[in-house]
């Protein structure tokens, strides 16, 4: 028996966005709209869509001790994520500094903070956490050997998904842990490195799957989703909508799939259901704010 259906191993980030007239140059200061502060970071994302699909959810992250964590814990908590493993101190919580122009193009910098500081101690000391859990996900907003004493601490018949973005080559131990790797086609080429000559998503799904893990997704925006595993490679088709903002459709897509296959999906069954949330939070602006109940992705 299980207390968690997912437990999200991640970042958490406060997202301060401006809206400009024009990006600024180096050495240049334009003036821009109201500020205005979202809870975002991939695994918080990630902990909020599942919670509120209706998944019993966890975070492992770490935050600062001032408002910006603040906000996140409440945003965690109003969404139904238990928060006992959200770290607090150590560093201020990681924020990205976003300028956004009337093209809808942007400009990011990205201060990790508390984030970086998610350590593998950190991991061994929420074991109990693991051995919870029927599914553990994570991405690669923290450190690497953090995510690396991830794989080491699942529960015996635990299964991890890995989003690795943003992406970078990764541990054999690592690749062979993931059931599945999920990658969009920026991570699959970064992921594949030399290897990646091809320009067909099926081809990338079966050259990462020759990298170890048990079964891979490619997600492909509008165009919906590649599964693959031994038994192959299959199409998932998106779920026509009006896009108004894609912004975070990879974390919920992903957190849907998890929890879906902890429940005893197949893949294609689970990503078929991951595309409709992924289709729906892009309906709505923002991250978090786009996220979808059970009820309103089975009105899709
Ligand atoms: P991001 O980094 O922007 O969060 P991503 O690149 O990781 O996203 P996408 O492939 O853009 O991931 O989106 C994930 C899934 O969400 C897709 O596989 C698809 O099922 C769904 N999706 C995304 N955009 C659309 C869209 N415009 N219409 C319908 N479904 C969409």
């Amino acid at each position: 028996m299980y207390d968690y259906d997912l437990l999200v191993v991640g970042s958490a980030n406060a997202d301060l966005v401006i809206d400009v007239e024009r990006r600024p140059a180096a050495g240049e200061t334009v003036l821009g709209g109201d500020l205005s502060v979202h809870p975002g970071g991939k695994g918080a994302n990630q902990a909020v869509a599942a919670a509120r699909l209706g998944a019993g959810t966890a975070l492992l992250a770490r935050v600062g001790d001032d408002s910006h964590g603040r906000l996140l814990l409440d945003s965690l908590r109003a969404a139904g994520v238990d928060t006992v493993g959200v770290l607090v101190g150590g560093a201020p919580t990681g924020v990205a500094l976003i300028t956004v122009d009337p093209e809808g193009d942007n400009s990011i910098v990205v201060s990790r903070g508390a984030n970086a500081r998610l350590t593998p101690a950190d991991v061994r000391a929420a074991v109990s956490l693991f051995l919870a859990s029927r599914v553990v996900s994570a991405q690669l907003e923290i450190p690497l050997e953090t995510v690396v004493e991830v794989v080491r601490n699942l529960s015996p018949d635990g299964r991890f998904v890995l989003n690795p973005s943003p992406p970078r080559p990764l541990p054999t131990e690592v690749l062979a842990a993931c059931d599945p790797l999920i990658v969009n086609e920026h991570e699959a080429r970064v992921v594949l490195g030399e290897s990646c000559v091809s320009e067909d998503p099926a081809d990338w799904a079966r050259l990462l799957l020759a990298k170890g893990p048990r079964s891979v997704v490619v997600t492909l925006g509008a165009e919906g989703a590649l599964v693959a595993d031994s038994s192959g490679v299959l199409s998932v088709p998106s779920v026509k909508v009006d896009a108004v903002d894609t912004t975070g459709a990879g974390d919920a897509f992903t957190a849907a799939l998890a929890w879906k296959l902890g429940s005893g999906a197949e893949l294609p069954e689970a990503a078929a259901y991951a595309a409709k949330v992924g289709a729906a939070a892009v309906t709505k602006r923002g991250a978090q704010e786009s996220y979808p109940t059970a009820r309103e992705v089975d009105a899709l």
